[in-house]
């Protein structure tokens, strides 16, 4: 897969450079370590459930959120990628539309919103399959949508990352913003589950 092997090539060059940092003394040698780890503890499906959470109550943060996904999360602190620019689109799901992604090709996944990624994101049948027959997949998570809801598939790439953005749950309408947040799961941001 290129995915992979442009990760391999890619982590090499990132070694090369981190050695040449360190024996320059531009860098201390637990320094690159530290960013990296300090990058994936803030990685977590809370913060892309703030992000939802603030676009149910947001109107304006909402429109903000579709137009730029990258610009509206960086307002909450979210920096979408690591060290490369990254878009990030977020995909509305309505009435009418159910949106899922996949990374066809590899595994790629807004890390920074959604945390870890789940080892079935990752797997062969996921990545073949939920392109073929979404609605077959997504029967298979448990969501089963009326047939005149189309579902559109997100492919991920190096340059751009996908999130859902959840519908809000009917009879949520007294909730603050926290609670809200509490509704949305990971698999509600992949959208393999309805919040
Ligand atoms: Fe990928």
């Amino acid at each position: 897969m290129s995915g992979d092997h442009d990760d391999a090539v890619i982590s090499r060059q990132v070694r090369l450079l981190e050695s040449l940092l360190e024996d320059k003394g531009i860098v201390g040698g637990d320094t690159v370590d530290e960013v990296i780890d300090g990058f994936l503890a803030g990685a977590s499906p809370l913060n892309g459930a703030k992000v939802v959470a603030r676009a149910w109550t947001d109107p304006a943060f909402k429109e903000r959120l579709l137009a730029d996904g990258a610009a509206a999360v960086a307002e909450l602190g979210f920096a979408s990628g690591g060290v490369q620019h990254q878009r990030l689109r977020v995909a509305e799901n309505t009435e009418s539309v159910h949106n899922v992604i996949v990374c066809t090709l590899c595994s790629c996944y807004p890390l920074r919103l959604l945390g870890p990624s789940p080892g079935w994101y990752k797997s062969e049948a996921y990545r073949s399959r939920v392109v073929r027959e979404p609605r077959a997949v997504l029967a298979e998570f448990g969501v089963t949508l009326p047939e005149e809801v189309r579902i559109t598939v997100w492919d991920s790439s190096a340059e751009t990352r996908y999130m859902v953005l959840p519908r809000r749950p009917a009879g949520s309408g007294d909730l603050g913003e926290a609670e809200l947040a509490e509704l949305v799961t990971r698999n509600g941001l992949i959208g393999t589950a309805l919040v």
